[in-house]
């Protein structure tokens, strides 16, 4: 169930690219404590946002999020350790970043819920299916991160 998750997609959408907050964006799972287990620099095409966005599709919004989306490229990053996909979630904030709270992702570093800077899957099931839609099997780096202990204790 959700919660328990171990790995999530997280995205560095066209507008915080444009606005040179990746490493900002970056920097704060990092420090939290969760490694880094992909990532990449691309252009997104309509056909993977498409796919991604399936269940936005019949919004209003969605030709403007597509428009948005596909404005340039994004950061497309796996991100790996306990409860990650709640955390990493409850790192980024309302989706409406007028309404996201002071210290999350969103209420630091966006005003509207047009250019909302991130996206991070919503519960395990939809981790593992985004996982699948932005990344190949092989890109995704099995590693041990040498500060466990002093991350989760013994
Ligand atoms: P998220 O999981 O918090 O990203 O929110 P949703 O899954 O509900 O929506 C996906 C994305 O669609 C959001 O992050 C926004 O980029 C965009 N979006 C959602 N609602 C609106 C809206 O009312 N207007 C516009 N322009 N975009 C929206
Ligand atoms: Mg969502």
């Amino acid at each position: 169930g959700a919660g328990n998750g171990f790995q999530t997609l997280v995205l560095v959408k066209p507008d915080a690219v444009q606005r040179r907050l990746v490493g900002d964006v970056i920097g704060r799972f990092e420090r939290r404590g969760f490694k880094l287990v992909a990532m990449k620099l691309l252009q997104a095409d309509r056909g993977l946002l498409d796919q991604h966005y399936q269940h936005l599709q019949q919004k209003p919004f969605y030709p403007a999020l597509l428009a948005y989306m596909t404005s340039g490229p994004l950061v497309a990053m796996v991100w790996e350790g306990y409860n990650v996909v709640r955390s990493t979630r409850a790192m980024v904030g309302d989706t409406d970043s007028a309404k996201a709270a002071a210290g999350t992702i969103r209420g630091d570093l966006s005003m509207h819920v047009s250019r909302n800077v991130v996206h991070a899957s919503d519960s395990v099931e939809t981790a593992l299916k985004e996982i699948g839609f932005w990344f190949q099997r092989d890109e995704l780096v099995a590693w041990e991160c040498g500060d466990s202990q002093y991350t989760y204790g013994p």
